[in-house]
Formats: structure tokens, sequence, C-alpha cells
């Protein structure tokens, strides 16, 4: 099932048949499946990038792309699809980031959404349109196929930007909507999919139907978080709030787990900060430019009974109308904290580029040949009740032995009360009205084999199972139908009625492997 990654021309000229193709192809009509097979990019270019993703683990090869220039060129493949008698699997290609091969379709049509944006500004459409009416209040109609990071310029060139966010902006709106979009927001706004106000959502019958709470809200509630599963996302009218200019941003280090998680806890629930997360740090942890010299050396004084420091970040949004009191308020905030003195640090930073933060990251490990390797990722959502035991028997116990990789390693709770139990999303089942999530970000550079990490990661499940821990996986992956029915819990009936709703013939997005599963 893991194949290690190995880009290799003559393997992929061998496979496919390379033809030069224009960069957008302008289809008038699919007439019926040979002029698709005609109207598909085949080169090399296009095959590599459609059968690949960040993860790096798996490859599927797709009979073909599709580089749409319009919406209804989405909508003809997939009615053409829906009416022939033997249909084809389409994947909705959004950035590419999953690491599991979420978005292939092997012998299927992979959909290259980018081309839509190149289309879109074709015609002087930039894909993304604000509202700055205060009275209407503030959103954004915004592509399927848009990028994060193209989003927050455009609507800060109005004073505006979305509320909920992900760490990382070089993924599309149709990408995070199809899982949830999570991060340091979350508890505040919740995550992406509560923020989203309407969508135009082609479904697997090539219906392109414009959906929300009050109108289609079936088809709403199942896409957002529905792992491409019901439609394919054309439009996204997302909320928007008025733009601060800067923020005040803080790391405190805890040697104590019990003491980091309470303070988290405890600034999720009270008014204060606008983002909340926290991460582990280990002897084998990269150094943080966030940092000083003298503080590295600080921290690293700092003892721990277990060997793992624990960071906690938080955020306040500020501009100038609070700039007198701002102090005043994070001191009283901090003060019922429970860190030891001198370990809080902070620095200021503009809005932009803490939001923009991962991709200084980036840019510096693509330097080093570390980005572009594989991802053996586990992210998961654990009670709350027993995230003490998780640090033990998780971080202590396996995480912290492991020679392989150095993470990084997120934990941080969310608040429950933003997500709507209408949507396809899954999460503990329990009713704590909080829950952590842990991202297990792992890299497999160099020597390392994404198969030991893969090996650790089951350990880590195996350890959850035996010892009664209910957690949900995140960006989920299983290959048997009982493991997927598992994982949705309650909300497996609904899932199944909704995919039969919208996509009887199960054609979109196949490399969820949900029922196409053993
Ligand atoms: P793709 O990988 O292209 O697609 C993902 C799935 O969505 C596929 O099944 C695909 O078929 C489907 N899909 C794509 N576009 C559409 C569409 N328009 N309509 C319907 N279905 C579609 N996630 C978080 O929540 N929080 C984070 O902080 C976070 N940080 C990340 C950091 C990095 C470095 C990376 C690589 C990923 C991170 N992610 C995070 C995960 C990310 O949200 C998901 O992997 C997301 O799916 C990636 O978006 P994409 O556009 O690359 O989607």
């Amino acid at each position: 099932f893991v194949i290690p990654f190995i880009i290799n021309m003559f393997v992929f000229t061998a496979l496919v048949s390379s033809r030069p193709w224009p960069p957008i192809t302008i289809f008038s009509t699919f007439e019926n499946e040979s002029t698709i097979e005609n109207n598909l990019c085949k080169d090399t270019i296009c095959m590599k990038r459609a059968s690949s993703d960040y993860g790096k683990l798996v490859q599927q090869i797709p009979i073909g792309v599709l580089r749409p220039s319009s919406v209804s060129d989405i909508v003809k493949l997939v009615k053409t699809s829906y009416e022939s008698p033997s249909p084809f699997t389409i994947a909705a290609r959004g950035n590419g980031h999953s690491v599991r091969g979420q978005a292939m379709a092997k012998d299927g049509v992979v959909v290259d959404m980018s081309t839509l944006n190149s289309s879109r500004g074709l015609f002087g459409n930039t894909g993304i349109r604000v509202s700055g009416d205060a009275s209407l209040g503030f959103y954004a109609d915004v592509g399927g196929e848009q990028l994060w990071i193209d989003v927050l310029r455009t609507t800060l060139a109005q004073g505006l930007a979305p509320v909920s966010w992900t760490d990382y902006l070089y993924l599309t709106v149709g990408g995070t909507l199809s899982n949830a979009g999570i991060s340091g927001q979350s508890s505040f706004h919740g995550p992406q999919i509560s923020n989203v106000l309407e969508m135009d959502v082609i479904t697997g019958k090539g219906e392109l139907m414009t959906c929300s709470k009050d109108n289609n809200s079936d088809l709403f509630y199942a896409v957002l978080g529905g792992l491409g599963q019901f439609g394919i996302i054309t439009r996204a009218r997302i909320v928007l709030d008025k733009a601060p200019k800067r923020v005040k941003w803080f790391k405190i280090i805890y040697n104590d787990f019990a003491k980091f998680t309470k303070d988290q806890e405890y600034l999720i629930s009270v008014d204060g900060f606008n983002y909340v997360e926290g991460s582990l740090i280990m002897a084998s942890s990269p150094a943080d430019s966030f940092f000083s010299p003298s503080d590295e050396s600080m921290i690293s004084s700092l003892a721990s009974k277990t060997g793992i420091l624990y960071c906690l970040e938080a955020v306040k949004y500020y501009d100038d109308s609070i700039l007198n009191t701002i102090g005043e308020e994070l001191q009283n905030i901090l003060k019922a904290l429970h860190f030891d003195p001198g370990f809080i640090f902070n620095k200021v930073a503009s809005l932009f580029d803490f939001l923009n933060r991962v991709r200084a990251e980036e840019l510096l490990l693509t330097t080093l040949g570390l980005w572009d390797v594989p991802h053996p990722w586990l992210n998961l959502f654990v009670p709350r009740s027993r995230i003490m035991d998780f640090n033990q028997g998780v971080f202590v116990d396996i995480v912290k032995n492991q020679s392989e990789s150095a993470g990084p390693f997120l934990v941080y709770p969310i608040n429950r009360k933003k997500w709507d139990d209408r949507m396809s999303v899954v999460i503990p089942e329990d009713n704590d009205d909080m829950f952590y999530t842990v991202a297990l970000l792992n890299s497999a550079g160099g020597t390392i084999d994404p198969a030991v990490i893969d090996k650790q990661n089951n350990d880590i499940l195996e350890y959850c199972r035996k010892n009664g821990i209910m957690i949900k996986e995140y960006f989920p992956h299983y290959k048997k139908k009982e493991e997927w029915m598992k994982h949705f819990g309650k909300k497996w009936s609904v899932f199944k009625e909704r995919k039969e709703q919208f996509d009887p013939k199960m054609i979109l997005s196949p490399g969820q492997g949900i029922f196409n599963s053993e």
C-alpha cells in the first residue's frame, strides 16, 4: 500500500502517452466518452502531478487530467460519467496537499482545479469577490480552486479577512472545506466549515446546485467535511471580519503537561486571545526561529521529568484603537496562567506575516531538500477526558523514543460549540465541550523510511484502541468498509444515504477509499 514515491520519468513516459497539450483546454461539449478521452491532458507533466501528492506515499495513475476552463467543463465531465453505462471516477484536485492519495483517481479522471483560476483571471475575474457592505455582513465569494493565501491577500486589500484559518495557506478552499480547516482560531470561530454561508456544488449527477443552511441544506451539510464525496465545490461564500493590523504573539514554555493543558483550556474559555495552539519540544526538535539563541538556552535549561517540554502559543490581534489598553488586558489574563516566571516570550508581527508563518518554513525546508519528501502524517481528535493518558502513552512512551523524525507535533484543545453536528466531519462522540487535536507531522527525508513512521503511527492507534481512548482521525484513511463505518460512527447511515442521494454512481473522490473499500 505504501509505495516509496520515486518519480521516474521513464516509468511515466511508458505509462502515459506523452503529447503536447495547451495549458487550458476549452471544450465546446462532451458528445460522448470518446470526446472526453480526446479532451484530457495526458502529457507527462499533467500525469505526474495528478498521480502524486504532498504525502509522497501513494501513486495512482488516472486515465487523464481535465484542465477545465470553466465550471461548465466540469459539469459536462461529471454528467458524461453519470450518464454512461460504465461510469468513470472523478477526483477534484485542489492543491494536492493530501498525504494519502485522497485527490487521486486510479483509472479515472483528475480535475485540476487550478486551471479554473487561470481562466477566471483571463476574463478579468480573480475568482475572489469581496462584499464589504457592513449592513449585509462582510463576506467573499471565492472559487473552490482558490488558495487561502490569495483569499487573504485579496480581502486584506479591503481591510477585511476570513476569521478561521489553517496553519498553512497554500491549500485550496475546496480542499480544506472537504475536511474541516482547523487552526488556533477554531476555538473562537469554529473550523473553516463553520464559516461558510453558501456554496455552488456540482453533484455526482452533474447538477450544479447552490446550497446553504436554508437552501438545499442536505447538500450543504453533506459537503462540509464531506471528503469530496458529494460534490465538487466551485464557489464558497466565506465569512469575513474587519482585519486587525498586527498581532502580539506569545510562546510560553512548560515542563508539566497538566499545567500546559489547563492553561490552554483556560485561554480558549475566556475572551481575550484570538488564537491558541501548542506543540511539543523534544531534544530532537529543530530550532524555532521565534526564539533567540539565549532564549533557546534558557528553554533547554528547564528540567522536565519526561524529557518533553510543551510550548503554548497564543496570539492577540490588535490595531491602533486598543494600543493603550492591550498590555493591561493581556496581563490580566496571563496572570491566571501557571508557567514558571521567565518562560514567556513574545513578539509583534503583521497579521499577514503571522497567518502566513509556515511559508517561511516551507521555503527553508525546500532549500534544504526536506520539503519535497514523504509525509506519513497522523492527525487525531482526542477526547479531552483522556488527554493526560494520551500524553503518557503516546507522547512520552512512543513519540519521544522515536529516533526517526522530529515532527512538528501539535497538541491543542478546540471548543466544540461551533461544530455543527449536521456537517459530515467527524469529531469525538462524547459530550465534552472541548476535544484535543493532535497532529504528528512527520517527514521522511534522507534515509528515514516512511514505513518505520507508519509502524509507529499504527502503534499509536493500537495504544488508543487497547486503552479505550476513543480518538477520531482527521484526514482519515482506511482500507476496509468496517473501519470507515467505525470512523463515522453514528453519522455513517446519514453519510451513506447522502452518497446515494448526491453521488449514487460513486463517481467522486475515489482516492478517499470510502465507498470503493474492501
Ligand atoms: P487536495 O489534496 O487537492 O484534495 C483533498 C480532498 O478534497 C480530495 O479528496 C479532493 O478530491 C477533495 N477536493 C479538492 N478540491 C475540491 C473541491 N473544490 N470540491 C470538492 N472536493 C474537493 N489542515 C487543517 O485543517 N489545518 C492545518 O493547519 C493544516 N495545515 C497543513 C499544512 C501543510 C503543510 C499541509 C500539506 C496540509 C495541511 N492541512 C491542514 C491539511 C489540508 O487542509 C488538507 O490536506 C487539504 O485537503 C489540502 O487542500 P488541497 O487543496 O491541497 O486539497
